[in-house]
């Protein structure tokens, strides 16, 4: 079966290299000439853990190549995924489809045959049926089914998700391309992985319904922190109490600074947007997002208490500035609305994150000293803002944390330590939904 993947982001990468394990040959295509030539050198653009012995071996295997020539491509392909991006639309929150439709557009060009058109990208509801209506426009003759396979991976746990998935949406209207997407996916037949088959519209939605739901779940138990701060109460012990019953479930109830990334902003907005669209306003991820908004600028407050009641002047060492551990997106990161308030009050901010230092030096202000390990990072600093999660942070040696540092205050905006054990070892340590020790 020949693939053609439009986009070789942490999507489109993930799913050809993946594809080509299930034994597809796949060619995946880039407009970016310079991320090509990267991955005809073996080199992979992005941080993702395992992708790049994924990509070595299917590519020495001869099932997985890299090009910016989408004709040559195209008119071999049975199967064309759309994976490119479709971020927020300045202004208005609204998907931005422009790569979408222009791909749409080369794609349609240079049909030869049936051919499967497929939105891996999230997507509006009806965009697939208009990208079957601007390839029609185009290509009168072209004979192809538009179909909508949503993709749930997570980044820095990517090809696991896609290789044992919770399911797999196939949004179709014609037997044929439910047949050739099965076929795609048959390997996963082995681990009984659900297929749920729908319409379009119902696969497109489905997708934005997942994340607006567990962008809910997140908000809701940063709400349940801020209470359990002011009556009295373990946000940890709440989640576990609620957690365990099998209705709610124990996953995505971990407080912490706010949700980023690359998808739960942007497909919030665009939900309530649609939503908006339709007439039918979605109040309640209205407020999933303003409760993440303010979840941030809460965390700007509490940084700002720990330290006294004034930034000004005072270093603050910050460990961790992607969204969440094992990626270098820096897309939508809490740092990016927490760390620029400080810096305008005066803070000194020396900061360290293993994998998004590169991507941070181009978002952040210039004013932030990088440092090249987490120890160096603590030299002088008044305070530790704990900000992701990565494993490498999880374990620090109190003893040299203590010894760099010229002040005791430690902002854990994770959870990752134990209240009292950080008190006991002379921290004046702050967390979210604990009773602070300090
Ligand atoms: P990305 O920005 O990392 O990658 C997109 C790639 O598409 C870029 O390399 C860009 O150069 C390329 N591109 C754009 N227009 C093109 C064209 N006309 N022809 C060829 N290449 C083109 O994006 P991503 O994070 O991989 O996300 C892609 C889609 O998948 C988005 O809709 C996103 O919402 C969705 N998604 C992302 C994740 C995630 O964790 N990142 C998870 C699930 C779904």
């Amino acid at each position: 079966m020949n693939v053609v993947m439009i986009g070789t982001g942490y999507v489109g990468l993930v799913s050809g290299a993946c594809f080509a394990d299930f034994g597809a040959d796949v060619m995946c295509v880039d407009i970016d000439p310079g991320k090509i030539e990267r991955l005809r050198r073996g080199e992979i653009p992005i941080y993702e853990p395992g992708l790049d012995e994924l990509v070595a071996r299917n590519a020495g295997a001869g099932r997985l190549s890299f090009t910016t020539d989408l004709a040559a491509a195209v008119r071999e392909a049975d199967l064309v995924f759309i994976a490119v991006g479709t971020p927020s639309r300045h202004g208005d929150g609204h998907a931005d489809l422009s790569y979408v439709y222009a791909a749409a557009r080369q794609v349609a060009e240079h049909l030869t045959g049936y051919t499967a058109i497929v939105d891996k990208s999230t997507v509006p509801v009806g965009t697939a049926r208009q990208v079957g209506r601007i390839v029609r426009e185009v290509n009168p003759q072209a004979d192809f089914d538009v179909a909508s396979n949503p993709e749930f991976l997570r980044e820095g746990a990517a090809i696991g998700d896609f290789m044992r998935p919770d399911r797999v949406v196939l949004g179709v209207e014609s037997p044929r391309a439910e047949a050739l997407l099965r076929e795609l996916y048959r390997p996963l037949n082995l681990i009984e992985t659900p297929i749920v088959v729908t319409g379009l519209e119902t696969a497109e939605l489905i997708k934005y319904a997942a994340n607006a739901f567990l962008a809910t779940k997140i908000s809701f138990i940063n709400e349940m922190a801020q209470l359990c701060e002011h009556v009295g109460g373990d946000v940890h012990d709440v989640a576990r109490g609620i957690g365990l019953d099998g209705r709610i479930g124990r996953k995505f109830l971990h407080p912490g600074p706010g949700y980023g990334g690359s998808c739960f902003p942007k497909d919030t907005l665009a939900l309530i947007r649609m939503a908006q669209e339709a007439g039918t306003p979605s109040r309640i991820v209205e407020a999933v997002v303003e409760v993440n908004a303010a979840q941030k600028a809460r965390m700007v407050l509490k940084i700002r208490q720990a330290l006294g009641g004034s930034e000004a002047g005072k270093t603050i060492a910050v460990l961790g500035l992607t969204f969440k551990p094992n990626t270098d997106d820096m897309r939508e990161a809490p740092a990016l609305a927490i760390l620029p308030p400080l810096l305008d009050r005066g803070a000194h901010i020396r900061a360290h994150d293993p994998k998004g230092m590169p991507e941070a030096r181009s978002l952040l202000p210039s004013a932030i000293d990088y440092c090249d390990d987490p120890y160096s990072t603590l030299d002088g600093a008044d305070a530790l803002v704990l900000l992701t999660e990565w494993n490498e942070y999880r374990g620090l040696d109190l003893d040299q944390v203590r010894a760099r540092m010229t002040g005791r205050v430690v902002v854990d905006l994770r959870n990752v330590y134990d209240p009292a054990h950080m008190t006991a070892r002379g921290f004046e340590y702050h967390c979210i939904g604990r009773v602070d020790q300090a």
